[in-house]
């Protein structure tokens, strides 16, 4: 039967790249549902929606088609049909997606979406998010919830972004994942039944064994 793995936890704990070589090295798909939020936000900018208005990115979620590729070697993302996948990545998508993501009308769409990708998944997938073991696949075969220190995620995020400065990247991470943590609707948390692993003092490739080695369990 296809494997179903949810990998959770906050911003700079290794969950992309984890998720990738996991599926890549099981022949697994691979989803990056934060990429998909990151999409209809960067699809909301630029439809000039106000998102400080929480009825107005309601009234207008469904608009966007947002499709995911999930080969763990070369994952894609579009939104009607335009490649997104460096304009999701900017300070301004990133500072803005958690107000839309926040919006229980654009969880309900982009949840469903997931669910029908993880059910299309012939062998397995390896979905990565924020609510993926709590809400969207609660039945998954395994669940991970990731953690790392706030400074071992800065850093990581800052050597991401090229210099950026740790500071400022550490504030706004933890911003980020403080909304997304007090949402009302499926916030950032950790299953009862996930696993935890603190990835601050593991190199990616300890992390990556640790989830392979618990999925053949
Ligand atoms: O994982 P990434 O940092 O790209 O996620 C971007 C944002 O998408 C998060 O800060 C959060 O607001 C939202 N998100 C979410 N639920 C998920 C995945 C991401 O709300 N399952």
């Amino acid at each position: 039967a296809a494997v179903i793995v949810a990998i959770d936890g906050p911003s700079g704990t290794g969950k992309s790249s984890t998720s990738k070589a996991v599926a890549s090295q099981l022949g697994l798909s691979y989803l990056d549902t934060g990429a998909q939020y990151r999409a209809i936000t960067w699809w909301m900018v630029n439809n000039g929606i106000d998102l400080t208005d929480p009825s107005a990115i309601a009234a207008v979620a469904a608009k966007a088609e947002i499709i995911s590729g999930t080969d763990p070697n070369a994952p894609t993302i579009t939104v009607d049909g335009v490649d997104v996948a460096g304009p999701i990545r900017t300070t301004d998508v990133t500072s803005k997606v958690s107000a839309v993501s926040a919006v229980p009308e654009v969880r309900a769409l982009i949840t469903e979406l997931q669910r029908s990708i993880a059910a299309s998944a012939e062998k397995g997938i390896v979905v990565e998010g924020r609510d993926i073991g709590t809400t969207v696949l609660p039945d998954a075969d395994l669940k991970i919830f990731l953690t790392a220190s706030p400074e071992a995620r800065a850093a990581r995020r800052s050597g991401e972004l090229k210099g950026a400065d740790v500071k400022a990247t550490q504030e706004a991470l933890i911003k980020r994942d403080t909304a997304d943590s007090s949402r009302k609707t499926s916030p950032l948390a950790k299953a009862d039944d996930a696993v935890e692993v603190d990835t601050s003092e593991l190199t990616l490739q300890q992390v990556i064994e640790c989830v392979v080695t618990l999925i053949g369990e």
